[in-house]
């Protein structure tokens, strides 16, 4: 039988503020364990949370941007469940009344716009950090709260999304949407950008949803797709083989590349929801949404829009290159440094991506500068060097971030212009195949381009391939 995936996603994103959602303690990370800690978010007896402004301003530009409606009136709520890293014995979060719900994200999927729908964003406190084996004393555990309090929204999708690529292509464009607003670094590994997503199967065209799973600790794109194919063929086993899929929660192993069960799946009257007593509701008025509304910079699709009409790049190449506010500034620096839109998005999108996507690096880790790729595409110009060894000079100055100068002269790969060489190239040629020439003087003029690859390939791709081509020209029709 041929099975559909069903997959919904969870983020989590830790908002950039400079101090915790209910007290004042410092959000930086990094710092001395337990050093930004205080009695609220240790969750002393008798303390009382206060709601931190910034945090609903970053939370409503984030609702907004992805096209949701607002609640004018929302309340936070108590989750309660024990762990070691919750010293309150319950997390604040947002339960019934979330602070906006149904918006959307579009995403490019085989080629195509599809919508996927947000079904709501609300924010919460963040849980505190376990520390297992520190120091090399296995029957140690250390617990660090300076993570505990920190704000976060959660933002949870419609189960719209259908492959791993189209879940990789979501989360892309959603981190893409928050690091534009500037309310979350969008760093996975650091865990300021965190994923979990629901997967279940059902046959194709049945309507039903099947039993899911929560896959989670997934902590690059990567792991998600290779998480969720992984996951797509383990239940596909298990319901090939007349088994029943089990409601559960798997962990990621990267490492072993499998998922592996962590507990029986929670229900949300497990946790005991109710509205948080030491809180006031919070009302956010047309004026508040007005002015964040305002407030909003430019948003990828808006870029995109430019892109199109500014530079006349293809709708597509706009797309790629607007998904990250990172990418799309060093896009635009290029083009200032080399004015030829289309021949820069080309480079962008399948050289230096692919490079980038092979090493599962980030824009801003890339050691190609926009200077050096800028007079790389001089060069070819001026014809130092040809198109193809480019890519030669590309891939090393991926390598060593050296400039395209140096690389051309330390690996001796600059263009033969010389005609005295190419003619004796192409001389060695012919000779060497007197059955072609035969051929092509009697006719058959496809064999040219043999030759010119041929000259190229005698020569390492050096030569300049318009005097190939007129040298070949001038001595097969003479
Ligand atoms: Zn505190």
């Amino acid at each position: 039988m041929e099975f559909e995936a069903i997959i919904g996603l969870e983020v989590h994103a830790q908002l950039l503020t400079k101090s915790k959602i209910f007290c004042s303690c410092s959000t930086a990370f990094g710092a001395e364990p337990n050093s930004h800690t205080c009695p609220v978010c240790l969750g002393m007896p008798g303390v009382l949370p206060v709601l931190n402004k910034k945090v609903v301003d970053l939370a409503l530009k984030v609702a907004l941007a992805i096209h949701c409606k607002i609640a004018r009136y929302s309340r936070f709520a108590r989750k309660n469940y024990f762990y070691p890293d919750l010293p309150k014995g319950y997390q604040i979060s947002q339960y019934e009344l979330a602070l906006a719900e149904h918006g959307y994200i579009e995403i490019i999927a085989g080629g195509k716009p599809k919508i996927i729908g947000i079904t709501r964003v609300h924010m919460e406190e963040d849980a505190g950090k376990l520390l297992h084996d520190e120091g090399g004393d296995v029957s140690y555990s250390y617990v660090d709260l300076n993570r505990t309090g920190v704000p976060l929204i959660e933002i949870v999708s419609e189960p719209d999304v259908r492959t791993p690529e189209e879940a990789s292509e979501y989360l892309k464009n959603l981190r893409g949407i928050l690091q534009y607003l500037d309310v979350c670094d969008g760093n996975m590994e650091e865990g300021s950008f965190r994923c979990d997503a629901n997967v279940s199967l059902r046959p194709m065209g049945q309507d039903g949803f099947g039993t899911k799973t929560e896959l989670k600790n997934m902590n690059s794109f990567k792991n998600v797709q290779k998480a969720l194919e992984y996951e797509i063929k383990r239940q596909t086993n298990i319901l090939d083989g007349g088994d029943k899929v089990i409601q559960e929660t798997r962990l990621w192993d990267a490492a072993k590349g499998v998922t592996l069960s962590m507990r029986g799946k929670e229900d949300a009257h497990d946790y005991r929801y109710f509205p948080d007593p030491d809180l006031v509701p919070l009302a956010v008025d047309d004026k508040w949404i007005e002015e964040t509304k305002k407030s909003l910079p430019e948003l990828p699709d808006e870029k995109r829009g430019r892109f199109v009409k500014e530079y006349q790049i293809p709708e597509y190449d706009a797309q790629v290159i607007t998904t990250s506010k990172s990418l799309a500034n060093y896009y635009e620096e290029c083009v200032r440094l080399y004015p030829n839109p289309k021949v820069i998005s080309n480079w962008v999108m399948v050289e230096l991506l692919r490079r980038l996507k092979t090493d599962d690096r980030e824009i801003e880790e890339c050691p190609v500068s926009p200077k050096l790729l800028a007079r790389m595409l001089e060069m070819i110009d001026e014809g130092t060097i040809s198109g193809k060894i480019a890519k030669t000079v590309f891939e090393d100055m991926y390598l060593t971030g050296e400039a395209p100068e140096k690389i051309v002269e330390k690996k001796g790969l600059l263009q033969v212009t010389d005609q005295e060489e190419l003619v004796e190239a192409v001389e060695k040629v012919l000779a060497e195949n007197p059955k072609e020439v035969e051929n092509y003087k009697k006719g058959k003029a496809k064999l040219f381009g043999f030759f010119v690859g041929q000259v190229m390939k005698e020569t390492k791709g050096k030569a300049n391939p318009n005097l190939v081509n007129e040298i070949l020209r001038k001595m097969l029709d003479s």
